[in-house]
């Protein structure tokens, strides 16, 4: 019950994830954002890929599953929209688990930002894979999905443990932290915004970060406090709303 998170930066802002179950050596790519970038990493680190493991169906997480399928012979499972753009072996939704090795990764539905997007969660070693979902101090676009039902995709991950690691797919913390300060006055913010433009200057990736942190700093995790006039969704929905509108 344990495992070994290899993480590596891809395509512009993307990160790809190779995750092995220390126990069996059995190993997993978290999305195929990059096909020939994973296939050098497996090399790199003499892992053979048993899973693909897909969050959604957009082309910068399931646009490799063909050919490191090929490549490997790996299963593919995931949402069942993947299918509009590559293959899938197995399709799971909320409520399902996924083998890895001995370890056990739940899937937790989180649509919003497609209507099929789901997270994987490792409760024993707290660790959540979380796709375009949740990001370091953001959350994904709604390009399908309500406000409504982002907020309860987000309320979900939320309610894991704070010292829960949150792997998200892209580099985008800077950026958000901009849009985070112009929102939120949070002492906390401030001190990690410093933190994260100091990182990204230095090269540093800022993912993973914590469900305790976003619950801390994350202006959409904190949008009711943010508009305590509006209903929780609304609230997330007016912030959302006023990201996709600004110009950092
Ligand atoms: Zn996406
Ligand atoms: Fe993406």
């Amino acid at each position: 019950m344990s495992l070994t998170v290899h993480q590596f930066p891809c395509l512009s802002d993307n990160y790809g994830f190779l995750v092995r179950d220390e126990a069996t050596g059995t190993t997993a790519t978290i999305d195929t954002p990059d096909a020939d970038a994973i296939l050098a990493q497996l090399d790199r680190l003499g892992w053979t890929l048993d899973l693909i493991l897909n969050t959604h169906w957009h082309p910068d997480h399931a646009g490799g599953n063909a050919a490191i399928q090929a490549a490997t012979g790996a299963t593919i499972v995931g949402p069942p929209e993947v299918t509009r753009i590559a293959p899938l072996d197995r399709s799971v939704g909320q409520g399902d688990t996924v083998m890895l090795g001995e370890t056990p990764l739940a899937v937790i539905d989180t649509g919003g930002h497609t209507l099929g997007h789901i997270a994987y969660h490792d409760a024993a070693d707290r660790i959540a894979f979380v796709g375009d979902t949740l990001f370091a101090l953001g959350c994904g676009r709604l390009f399908e999905g309500t406000p409504e039902q982002m907020w309860g995709s987000l309320s979900k991950l939320a309610a894991l443990p704070d010292d829960t690691t949150v792997y998200c797919a892209h580099e985008y913390t800077a950026a958000n932290a901009r849009f985070a300060l112009s929102v939120d006055d949070a002492p906390a913010l401030r001190d990690r915004a410093e933190a994260v433009f100091a990182a990204r200057e230095r090269g540093e990736p800022t993912v993973p970060t914590t469900i305790g942190l976003e619950k801390a700093t994350n202006p959409f995790l904190r949008a009711p406090l943010l508009r305590p006039h509006l209903t929780p969704a609304d609230a997330f929905g007016e912030i959302r709303a006023a990201k996709d509108g600004f110009k950092g």
